[in-house]
């Protein structure tokens, strides 16, 4: 009863529908780093109770990130011209 820390679950992805050469957990540390927090939990526990949070494009040869909702597993890549995007709160496992 003493942990009090939010569960971060990473999970593999195995229903994906394209091929990743990055793990969702290096992305998601990608996508942290970029918002300039020192590592996803962090990220998380800002964005967890806001509408929107960061997504980052899930192509391997891409790292785009944009604010989407947390839920969003097909948001617009603007570099790839394609629903790429995944929300942190999903690479998390959050969602
Ligand atoms: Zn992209």
């Amino acid at each position: 009863m003493t942990e009090r820390a939010v569960e971060i679950d990473v999970r593999p992805d195995t229903s994906g529908m394209f091929q990743v050469g990055a793990t969702d957990a290096q992305k998601l540390d990608t996508l942290a780093h970029d918002y300039g927090f020192d590592g996803p939990i962090e990220m998380l526990e800002e964005y967890v109770t806001d509408s929107l949070c960061p997504g980052i494009c899930m192509h391997p040869a891409c790292s785009y990130s944009t604010e989407v909702e947390p839920d969003c597993e097909a948001g617009w890549c603007e570099e790839c011209d394609a629903g790429t995007v995944k929300s942190g709160m999903i690479l998390a496992g959050v969602i």
